[in-house]
């Protein structure tokens, strides 16, 4: 027998064909897809609406999830880690994050390893394997979602979705459509390392996502030091992009700054920070390092990571710190799958 594919690597209009093919009605279709999304059922015998000939020609060709969980970690605030098994061997990481109220946030990667090597990043090590399918990132969120409700979305993981722009839209569409997940597109963020023109083209597909653009540096020479790709673009070609996603999406964007010890956490650099960021709208997110094998960068101390914030906040731009969750878990983007291929 030919190895069976998820059945959420049919878009809509084929999978409706598809069940008709095999004698069942479009809104079967429908019930199979909200089946799979929101109740995240392992066989297709489980969804009891559906005729049985429809479930065993199905069965024939697919399974409702593609992926499986390889390995899941919990930490002490209750976040957990999954790493899911691919149907090419190749892995993947998702992270659920308890919020103190409200349903999870849940964090999804967009490719198997990485193209933008910032130095600081695990994921970055390696390299690139591929683009994941718009499935294998939906399929993600299902698994979320067996963990515990999920209220947002935050493309943050493994990869730059705006190099899997298309996958990762269509992954979004299922995501917020009322017949999939039901997520509002003003609860998900996408983060991007900042490419200009593949900014303008997020900003094409209007929807209301919030862009949060990696930053990590207030000047170009820094910038560059610390991804080394990015050395394409200058920081004033990215506030441009991310003025015309504003202008288009009305989303004020968000600025991520991972606060590495003795690099880029200085007075000086919240103040060249401050200029930056004069007469933008948005605010910073801190996220202070979580340490990595391989890398020569640490974590900033608290006392720092606050001085950093304070004096952005004194001088007029909004700021918040992210710790990052679940630390006890392999918390630090990609130790997990990383970890995994070493074992
Ligand atoms: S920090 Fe993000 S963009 Fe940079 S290498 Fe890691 S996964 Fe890629």
């Amino acid at each position: 027998m030919t190895e069976r594919r998820g059945i959420l690597a049919l878009a809509d209009e084929p999978l409706v064909a598809r069940v008709v093919a095999a004698g069942g009605k479009p809104f079967h279709a429908r019930s199979l897809s909200r089946w799979v999304l929101q109740r995240g059922i392992d066989r297709f015998e489980r969804a009891t609406d559906l005729p049985k000939p429809l479930i065993a020609s199905l069965d024939t060709e697919f399974v409702p999830l593609e992926s499986t969980l390889a390995e899941e970690k919990r930490a002490p605030d209750g976040t957990h880690k999954l790493l899911l098994k691919l149907r090419d061997g190749e892995t993947v990481e998702t992270v659920w994050m308890p919020q103190r109220e409200g349903a999870a946030t849940v964090c999804i990667s967009t490719q198997v390893g990485c193209p933008m090597a910032c130095r600081f990043c695990a994921s970055g090590l390696a390299g690139v394997v591929r683009n994941l399918e718009a499935h294998e990132i939906v399929e993600q969120l299902v698994h979320a979602r067996r963990v515990g409700p999920v209220g947002r979305i935050v493309v943050m993981g493994i990869g730059e979705p705006t190099l899997n722009l298309e996958a990762t839209l269509a992954a979004l569409s299922r995501a917020t459509s009322p017949e999939g997940l039901g997520i509002s597109a003003r609860k998900i963020t996408i983060s991007t390392v900042g490419i200009p023109d593949r900014i303008r083209e997020l900003a094409k597909c209007d929807r209301p996502y919030t862009l949060a653009l990696s930053l990590h540096a207030p000047d170009d020479a820094l910038r560059h030091d610390l991804i080394p790709t990015a050395r394409k673009w200058t920081i004033a070609d990215l506030m441009e992009a991310t003025r015309e996603y504003f202008n288009a999406s009305g989303r004020e964007v968000t600025y991520e700054y991972a606060l590495l010890g003795g690099v880029n956490d200085r007075e000086s650099h919240a103040l060249a920070l401050v200029r930056l960021l004069q007469g933008e709208r948005g605010c910073v997110n801190l996220i202070p390092y979580n340490s990595v094998r391989d890398t020569e960068f640490r974590r900033p101390t608290e006392a720092d990571v606050y001085a950093f914030r304070d004096t952005l906040r004194r001088h007029g731009v909004p700021a918040t710190v992210r710790w990052s969750k679940g630390l006890a878990a392999d918390a630090a983007c990609g130790q997990l799958r990383i970890r995994h291929q070493a074992s």
